[in-house]
């Protein structure tokens, strides 16, 4: 009979450890390669190094068709406390490919300039399986458009309802067979739920505008986008996170699924979102109340990115 002691069990269970830690980081890092690859396969505007510059992690949880949801944290900093946390979504509908390729072109302002104003979560991939098969798709690897598959608010049944109503059942407007029936759409939900962003950063291609949803006064213009309200669907992002839940959602919809912006637009976008964020999220009574409790710094993350941009 094999009898163990506590300092046997303590020994085996950091031997476990030891063995594990690294393979699942090994694993994780192989999976971001792969998935990296894949990206750069597919996206004419980003090469493999350059996805593999961005640092992104798997988040652990994967697609339909199991391929892993990536994400990429900007943390707090010391000595500053964020003025809010900002999730930025790329790629829900995977035939966007410029939703996603400025993500990365975002992303690399980011790890340039991060100061520490926002706690970001990015994650510029929601849907790899409409993105990554042989020809992209809208939906998901189940056919379901995931903004349509948020809680509705109302039942089960809405999102369904609406469709055959509203879209003739249009098959890319499909909302699942109910609410949070997929994965990726879970997995943003629990994004959500569990990292409570002050403001949500939805991108989105071909209609060349912002759309907002929640409070506070949407932003005029960012960039050459200019405000257009579209108005929001049963198992939307914009009704679930915007109108449920009130936070936030500000919608870029970029002009083209398949050019992306030029450079001095990408920038021109990224100033004024952030501008706006900076002024508008928290509400202005909060921010106040922060900046009072907190040393002032010489540069923010909008001088910075303006520094770089002296024409702006
Ligand atoms: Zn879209």
């Amino acid at each position: 009979m094999l009898i163990m002691r506590p300092g046997h069990i303590s020994l085996l269970l950091l031997l476990g450890i030891l063995l594990t830690l690294p393979t699942d980081v090994y694993a994780s890092k192989n999976e971001v390669h792969l998935t990296c690859s894949r990206i750069a396969g597919k996206l004419a505007s980003i090469n493999l190094d350059e996805c593999i510059d961005r640092k992104l992690e798997s988040s652990l949880s994967y697609s339909e068709q199991n391929i892993p949801l990536l994400i990429k944290e900007y943390p707090p900093l010391k000595q500053r406390h964020p003025q809010a946390r900002i999730l930025m979504l790329g790629g829900i509908h995977g035939d966007e490919y410029s939703s996603v390729s400025i993500m990365f072109k975002w992303m690399a302002k980011l790890d340039k300039y991060h100061s520490g104003l926002f706690h970001w979560q990015v994650a510029p991939l929601v849907n790899p399986d409409g993105l990554l098969r042989k020809k992209s798709q809208r939906m998901n690897a189940n056919g379901v458009d995931l903004n349509r598959n948020f809680l509705n608010g109302v039942n089960d049944h809405a999102g369904l309802e609406y469709w055959r109503n509203h879209t003739k059942s249009d098959p890319r407007r499909y909302p699942g067979i109910k609410p949070m029936s997929e994965k990726e759409t879970q997995w943003v939900h629990t994004l959500i739920t569990k990292f409570k962003p002050d403001a949500i950063v939805s991108v989105h291609a071909p209609y060349g505008i912002v759309d907002f949803d929640g409070p506070p006064k949407p932003p005029t213009h960012l960039g050459p986008l200019h405000l257009h309200l579209l108005g929001t669907y049963p198992g939307s992002l914009g009704n679930f996170a915007g109108e449920q839940l009130g936070i936030p959602v500000i919608t870029v919809e970029l002009p083209y699924a398949g050019i992306m912006p030029s450079d001095r637009e990408i920038a021109r976008i990224w100033v004024d979102l952030v501008r706006w964020l900076k002024g508008n999220i928290p509400k202005k009574k909060k921010i106040k109340k922060q900046q009072q409790a907190k040393e002032s710094f010489s540069l923010t993350d909008l001088e910075k990115v303006q520094e770089s941009h002296p024409h702006k």
